[in-house]
């Protein structure tokens, strides 16, 4: 270490990440090998991370943070509150606008805390030395049990992480280090016989506690799978469109979550309570766009208005079929194929049989033409 200093190096860390605007700063060894790797290991041999290969080709490395990089000693994990300020489960009610997930209604936490961490890695180094890498939820490293080791908060029966102080809603940051740092207390399950968050899923993604089937879940569905959403899911999703906050939201524990401080967070008044009709019309500029510096510009505008298309569907609103039929003869076959699910909901079947005989000559895509036989 570089200076001669009075307080002892971890008290010093966290004033400085307090002051950066992280809202916790714990300190983990990562000597020990892991339950969770083999939970991990089980989680993948059983197909349950769906089409995320990178997970799967990551197994080893994510074993143990030492896996990854073998001359790490300690671990500073980092968490950023971004509570919200209203209930998110309240727009499930209103079902002509979009629902995104709480985490991407403000900008890209990854820019965020990503800088963040970089600045205090600066700052650490200059101070005591050592060599470091930082990780923002992209690097193949297990933050989930290495935030619960630390002390952060522990995996709840949705695998999430739950905090004492601030429910479910912690963004978490690593810094990995050669320097020795004294550990904190981990944190111990404390859910007791709760189970609301098994109970409340929409899809039954859990199938046991503290088990996730992602295939299932609609943040899997409408972030990650890249084709068609499977038809036995679509009704589930409601008008979510971009994540699913349900398994967080109901947690008793967020009774003590506050409000995040950070303004990045907050959510920005275009994503709040969008407008189906107004979103299904976005054309690829207008949805870059809208969706500068947000985690949702990542899945790119077909796998976005197809998920407003599933919602359209779901609308139970008639006049929002316009929307769906202006989105027949679009170029992604992604769009059309979820354009074809949504007049089917919505158009009475004689309309829906005309439309069928109009287009279904003109479609070449085998995908969209099942669409049309399927709701014959
Ligand atoms: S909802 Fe209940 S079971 Fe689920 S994480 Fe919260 S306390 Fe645990």
């Amino acid at each position: 270490m570089t200076t001669s200093i009075s307080n002892p190096p971890e008290d010093q860390i966290r004033a400085k990440a307090l002051a950066l605007g992280f809202d916790l700063c714990r300190f983990t060894d990562i000597d020990e090998g892991w339950i969770s790797a083999k939970r991990l290991a089980e989680f993948v041999n059983s197909g349950r991370h769906g089409e995320m290969a990178w997970l799967a080709e990551t197994v080893e490395r994510r074993s143990n943070p030492r896996a990854m990089w073998p001359d790490a000693r300690s671990a500073i994990v980092l968490g950023m509150n971004y509570g919200p300020d209203h209930d998110p489960l309240a727009l499930l009610a209103r079902p002509t606008k979009g629902a995104i997930s709480v985490y991407a209604q403000g900008d890209d936490y990854h820019e965020l805390i990503k800088s963040r961490l970089k600045t205090l890695a600066r700052w650490l180094q200059s101070q005591f030395g050592g060599e470091l890498k930082v990780f923002v939820d992209t690097a193949p490293l297990l933050e989930k049990p290495l935030a619960e080791r630390a002390g952060l908060g522990w995996q709840g029966k949705h695998t999430n992480l739950v905090s004492r102080e601030f429910g479910s809603w912690l963004f978490l940051g690593s810094i990995l280090t050669t320097l020795d740092l004294n550990p904190d207390p981990g944190e111990t399950t404390t859910c007791g016989t709760c189970h609301a968050c098994l109970d409340v899923c929409p899809t039954q993604a859990f199938p046991a506690p503290n088990q996730l089937d992602a295939r299932r879940c609609i943040s899997y569905l409408t972030i990650e799978l890249k084709g068609p959403i499977p038809t036995e899911f679509r009704e589930a999703l409601g008008n979510r469109i971009y994540g699913c906050d349900d398994c967080l939201a109901v947690c008793p524990w967020n009774k003590f979550a506050a409000v995040a401080a950070e303004q990045k967070l907050h959510a920005r008044p275009s994503l709040e309570a969008p407008s189906l009709a107004e979103l299904a019309r976005l054309n690829d500029a207008q949805f870059r766009s809208l969706f500068t510096k947000s985690p949702i510009k990542r899945i790119g505008r077909a796998r976005f208005i197809r998920n407003v298309l599933y919602a359209i569907g779901n609308s139970g609103e008639p006049t929002l079929a316009v929307e769906a039929e202006q989105l027949l003869n679009d170029a992604s076959e992604l769009v059309r194929g979820a354009a074809v699910w949504a007049l089917s909901r919505l158009l009475e079947p004689g309309h829906f049989k005309a439309l069928r005989e109009a287009h279904r000559s003109l479609e070449q895509d085998q995908q969209v033409l099942a669409e049309w036989c399927a709701y014959a």
